[in-house]
């Protein structure tokens, strides 16, 4: 209840696992390090800076779950390390946030593309914006040019468009069963427009 409560994006993230049998068996950390470019958590962790503690024979260290995947089924855990924690920071100011997940099925199904939106705004100011992306690249990315044109300019349907079209470029794609590369692109063009929307609006 302390997720649902203080960062129900996870819960929202969560939920689009799987099916329940899934969810009741899987971990997180499972779900990062098993590092498929589609996993469903890693664009609400990245979107809230969680970071994950390792430990391994020669001791502990702490990575920012951003630099944590190396390539599709790779991580940077080096031989012998597991993943003990992953710490979410506390949320400042007010944030809203939302994972939508786009596959072919509303459940058991892989995502064809998965995007995070996470708002925050301080003292009725825009204070930050994430932009995360999943299936869409060899790993889990944020698109920080299409966050950019956000923080650096005014809130308008232009900017919001802009900005989609960013996230566009920052992906780099395969096509495979589930869509091709040039579907993707366009779904997160959309995917992005209508999570900086739901965001902007409920913030
Ligand atoms: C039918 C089915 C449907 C699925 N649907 C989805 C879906 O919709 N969305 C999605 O994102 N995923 C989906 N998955 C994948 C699933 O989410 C992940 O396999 C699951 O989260 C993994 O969790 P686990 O605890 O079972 O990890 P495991 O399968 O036990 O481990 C996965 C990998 O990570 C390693 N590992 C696990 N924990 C650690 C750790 N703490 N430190 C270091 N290495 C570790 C293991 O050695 C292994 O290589 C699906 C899987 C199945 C079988």
């Amino acid at each position: 209840s302390i997720v649902k409560k203080k960062y129900p994006v996870l819960c929202q993230a969560a939920h689009s696992i799987g099916s329940v049998q899934i969810r009741n068996m899987a971990t997180i950390g499972g779900n990062l390090c098993n590092a498929a470019p589609s996993a469903d958590m890693a664009p609400a962790l990245i979107a809230l800076e969680a970071e994950c503690k390792v430990q391994g024979a020669k001791g502990k260290r702490t990575i920012s779950l951003e630099d944590f995947f190396a390539g599709p089924g790779e991580t940077v855990l080096k031989k012998g390390e597991i993943l003990t924690e992953i710490i979410v920071p506390k949320l400042a100011g007010k944030c809203f946030g939302v994972y939508i997940k786009h596959g072919l099925r509303k459940a058991m199904d892989i995502a064809i593309a998965g995007v995070c939106v996470l708002v925050t705004k301080e003292r009725g100011k825009l204070k930050d914006v994430k932009i995360t992306l999943g299936a869409v690249a060899p790993t889990p990315i944020r698109a920080k040019n299409a966050e950019r044109i956000l923080l650096d300019g005014d809130l308008s349907e232009d900017s919001v468009t802009e900005a989609a079209e960013e996230a566009a470029k920052a992906c780099f794609p395969i096509s495979d069963v589930r869509s091709s590369e040039w579907y993707r692109r366009e779904i997160v063009k959309v995917l992005v427009r209508r999570g900086l929307r739901e965001c902007l609006e409920k913030v």
